[in-house]
């Protein structure tokens, strides 16, 4: 049976990047970067003030306590997104706000707090005179032009998920419009004649359809457009027709979930053979043995298994990474680390990945499994912060080895 690692190298070689778009800083977060960002000035832009205070010149002030102040007259009053452009001369200083350009002459700028005035509140008028009570270090409280970052640096990369913080630093270079990958649109698809929607009262027999909602909820966390299918019931005609859906609404990706195994009403597969290519339909993990790839009308196909638990599990070890090559950006292979096993772990001889929770014990990780590992235990799921890896071929981890672990939220 196919191992993990070559299902997923199959997977990716289906994904190139979609096209790229520009678009408005205002829509930005959660996009993907789709070439590097190079500043094209300094910044700061000028040498500011970092606090509210006077700037003056150092050697006014050398020596100044509280006992022997050094008093300096107020010449000008250099409020933010002003331009300051009288030299400070010789007993003299300028109120200043922070942000405010440094003031020409001005060496260092000393704290409000360090200085006799009081009438710290918003509008009061500059001081005639201030008397200062601490000497200053060249350039204290001043922040110089190309302190962050010099024009030429290259700030952001090509393929980089958009946050607040890249944002802010797009705003700050003054870039209202950057080039971004398209968010990749991805049909989804339930298929099961025992699936309600979540609205609806159980009857004898029925579930609750849950896949939708996980992996919607995953789908929307690496930023794709969702085109909701619904749930097909077991008839080969229902499965078709909303997988036909997804290719007249040009989906880049489908993602079904159950009817790719063994049983009798697993028609999504067989509409995939017949109208489309399946690469392969089983892969040697558990949970998640039932894992179809194909292309359905030329667009790439996930079966993923219908226990929840399983679709989640394979969603993170294959369609993850491949999304995100779909969607331009940099792959983010989970973190991995080890941890020491509070416990034996038993496997099957599968690539396992098994629910368990992570805690650090005398400065160790420590893994303990949660609950029994049923692929249709979704609570064993909710309570577990990482997937601990069984590697293919080991049937028995003792307690106190160490095992790779990865991270989830
Ligand atoms: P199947 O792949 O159709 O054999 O389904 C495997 C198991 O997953 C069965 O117990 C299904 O009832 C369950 N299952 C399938 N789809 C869903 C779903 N959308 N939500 C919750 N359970 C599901
Ligand atoms: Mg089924």
């Amino acid at each position: 049976m196919l191992s993990v690692s070559d299902a997923r190298a199959r997977i990716l070689a289906n994904f190139a990047p979609v096209e790229t778009i520009p678009l408005s800083i205002a829509c930005l977060a959660g996009r993907v970067l789709a070439g590097d960002i190079t500043a094209k000035t300094d910044f700061p832009i000028f040498n500011n003030s970092s606090v509210d205070g006077f700037a003056l010149q150092i050697s006014d002030i050398a020596g100044a306590d509280h006992a022997s102040p050094r008093t300096l007259i107020v010449t000008a009053d250099i409020r933010a997104g002003s331009y300051a452009g009288t030299p400070i001369l010789s007993g003299r200083c300028a109120r200043i706000m922070t942000g405010s350009p440094r003031a020409p002459r001005a060496d260092a700028v000393v704290m409000v707090e360090d200085t006799d005035f009081n009438e710290r509140f918003a509008g009061s008028s500059a001081p005639q005179k201030v008397a200062v009570y601490k000497p200053l270090q060249p350039g204290e409280n001043v922040r110089r032009r190309g302190d962050d970052l010099h024009a030429g640096d290259k700030v952001l990369f090509s393929g980089t998920r958009l946050h607040a913080q890249e944002v802010g630093l797009l705003a700050m270079l003054g870039l209202p419009e950057v080039p971004v990958y398209r968010s990749p649109k991805v049909a989804l698809l339930s298929s099961g004649d025992e699936l309600l929607p979540v609205e609806a009262p159980l009857t004898p027999g029925k579930i609750h359809d849950a896949n939708s909602y996980i992996l919607a909820a995953l789908l929307e966390s690496v930023g794709m457009q969702l085109i909701r299918l619904g749930v097909a019931s077991d008839t080969e005609a229902d499965v078709r027709s909303r997988l036909d859906r997804a290719v007249v609404e040009k989906a880049d990706v489908i993602i079904s979930s159950a009817g790719v195994s063994v049983g009798a009403f697993d028609y999504v597969r067989s509409a995939v053979e017949s109208d489309g290519e399946l690469y392969f339909w089983k892969v040697n993990m558990r949970p998640g043995k039932p894992l179809a790839f194909g292309k359905y009308h030329g667009i790439p196909f996930f079966g993923l298994p219908g226990n929840p638990v399983s679709a989640f599990v394979s969603f993170e070890v294959f369609v993850r990474p491949a999304l995100e090559q779909l969607s331009g950006q940099t792959l983010h292979p989970h973190p991995s680390q080890k941890a020491r096993l509070a416990g034996p772990v038993e496997s099957d001889g599968r690539e396992s990945y098994l629910r368990a929770i992570v805690t650090e014990e005398q400065g160790q990780l420590t893994a303990r499994l949660t609950g029994h590992q049923g692929s249709g235990n979704i609570l064993s799921l909710v309570q577990a912060n990482a997937l601990l890896i069984v590697p293919s071929g080991v049937k028995s981890l003792p307690a106190n080895t160490e095992a790779e672990i990865w991270r989830i939220e």
